[in-house]
């Protein structure tokens, strides 16, 4: 399975909690006890190893919160002709 990397620009958060119902893998939740600079709590990743980069918090998310890579993954070899 792929391996994703997620980051979060955690102060354009509305904590609207969309990418957390959408989250394949469970690993997204609302901060606790902790508010960005519009005073919401933002959203946060629990298991960052976890992550595929299937990217749909991003697609969901109304404020462009998420930046989603995706690790290639290595080529297949093909065996030589005989
Ligand atoms: S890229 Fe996919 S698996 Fe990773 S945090 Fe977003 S929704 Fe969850
Ligand atoms: S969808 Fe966007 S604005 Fe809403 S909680 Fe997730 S990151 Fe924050």
């Amino acid at each position: 399975m792929a391996k994703g990397i997620v980051l979060i620009d955690e102060d354009r958060c509305k904590g609207c909690g969309l990418c957390v119902t959408v989250c394949p893998k469970h690993i997204l939740r609302l901060a606790e006890g902790r508010f960005n600079a519009k005073g919401y709590q933002p959203v946060e990743v629990t298991a960052p190893e976890a992550c595929t980069g299937c990217a749909l918090c991003a697609v969901i998310c109304p404020d462009v919160v998420f930046t989603v890579y995706r690790q290639r993954r290595k080529p297949k070899r093909v065996p030589a002709a005989a």
